[in-house]
């Protein structure tokens, strides 16, 4: 039996029309547009092409959006007096600094910096921390998404057994944490594991929910897994080019062999990656609101 495919690209598209509803709603009835703001560093090729599909995104949604290009040497101050102008600017309601920052800026200061009231990736220690004790706060955007494509397939996560491959700040830990929260798509027992894990086998092996992200293309495969595990593979692996010079991209699971083996799994691409611009733009709604007095 072959596994139900969780389409993230679906779920983003239901998502986003949602998201345009209410920000129609929003103008015409309370004459509020939410606005956010990319800020890029540089040049970098994969930076400039998330910036884009941000921007690109917002424009569909109908938000009122800037991209700010600064050049690769600009100082600390000089971006530090930036996001302190963002801050105080009332038709910006989501601050987006591209990561990574060029050496020699320290992006923990910089993200620091941002006011967590217009922390749409939710970075900031404040809502780290309000999200770790279960306090309404902006989510980090693939962590939530991952969060809503489980609820949105009918996963039933309470009670499951969730193992976690990757414990970064960005997708391993708030994932454990939002899983593991009493609440709808979390009250699982959940699992971290890391390089320094003795037999991930033996953990990969238990889990009802399987979510991976090392950053390693197929360091899961097929014997790693029970039958009927649901996989939601996080890993974005550029393994080559196609003669047109189109990146070929893989996940962190052998997806062909799991796929005979799971009941529920995402695909790479097409997976997680659409839902984390997804839920950045509903982090911008929410920040709007909340700006209004409206949530
Ligand atoms: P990261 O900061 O490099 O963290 C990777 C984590 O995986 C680390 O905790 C590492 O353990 C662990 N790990 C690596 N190899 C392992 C192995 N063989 N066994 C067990 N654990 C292992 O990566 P990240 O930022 O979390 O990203 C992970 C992947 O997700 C990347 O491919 C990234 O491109 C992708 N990603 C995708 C999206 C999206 O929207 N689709 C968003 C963010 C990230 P240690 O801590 O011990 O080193």
């Amino acid at each position: 039996m072959g596994a139900k495919i969780i389409s993230g690209k679906e779920i983003a598209k239901e998502i986003r029309e949602e998201l345009k509803e209410e920000v129609s709603r929003l103008k015409e009835g309370h004459g509020l547009t939410p606005g956010l703001v990319t800020i890029l560093v540089g040049e970098n090729p994969a930076s400039v092409s998330y910036v884009t599909a941000k921007q690109k995104t917002a424009h569909e949604l109908g938000f009122y959006s800037v991209q700010d290009n600064q050049p690769e040497d600009i100082s600390e101050d000089a971006l530090l007096e930036l996001i302190d102008k963002y801050n105080n600017d009332e038709k910006i309601h989501g601050i987006l600094v591209q990561l990574p920052l060029p050496r020699g800026v320290n992006e923990e200061r910089v993200l620091n910096a941002i006011s967590p009231d217009k922390d749409v990736d939710g970075f900031h220690p404040v809502n780290v921390g309000r999200m770790v004790i279960g306090e309404r706060c902006f989510l980090p955007c693939t962590p939530h998404g991952i969060l809503e494509m489980l609820i949105r397939s009918g996963v039933e996560t309470s009670g499951a057994e969730v193992v976690v491959v990757g414990r970064s700040n960005i997708v391993g830990k708030p994932i454990a944490n939002l899983m593991l929260q009493k609440r709808e798509g979390g009250n699982s027992t959940v699992t971290i594991c890391h390089t320094g894990t003795k037999d991930l086998t033996y953990h990969t092996k238990r889990a009802d929910i399987l979510i991976v992200a090392a950053g390693r293309p197929k360091v899961i495969t097929a014997d790693m897994v029970k039958e009927g595990v649901v996989v939601i593979d996080v890993g974005v692996n550029r393994i080559g080019k196609t003669p047109e010079g189109k990146a070929i991209l893989c996940g962190d699971v052998d997806f062909d062999a799991i796929k005979e083996k799971a009941s529920y799994i995402t695909p790479v691409p097409g997976g997680v990656g659409p839902m984390t611009i997804t839920m950045l733009m509903k982090n911008t709604v929410q920040a709007a609101k909340q700006f209004a007095g409206l949530d």
